[in-house]
């Protein structure tokens, strides 16, 4: 999987784009923590680029990375930029 290491622009947390199954750039918060898929919260994107909702748990079944504009402190910022030019901001 294609994976990029960067800094958010918004709150400047180190984070990780990810090329998702489907061709997509995620930024995802780092590093890999433990889950339980089947439903749940949060966006995780696995080591294979497969995107699933789970929610965070101690030695769950499976290990992803969480979608960054789901804690991102700035994530109004996020949807502000995309309402803006009503493009995609994935390519950064
Ligand atoms: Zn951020």
């Amino acid at each position: 999987m294609n994976q990029n290491y960067s800094t958010c622009k918004g709150c400047g947390a180190n984070v990780l784009w990810l090329q998702t199954a489907a061709g997509k750039w995620m930024i995802c918060n780092r590093p890999l923590i433990s889950f339980e898929p089947g439903g749940g919260p949060e966006t995780f994107v696995q080591p294979d680029g497969k995107v699933v909702r789970g929610k965070r748990k101690d030695c769950g079944s499976a290990s992803g990375y969480i979608a960054h504009w789901a804690t991102c402190p700035r994530r109004k910022d996020f949807k502000k930029e995309k309402a803006h030019d009503g493009k995609s901001s994935d390519a950064v």
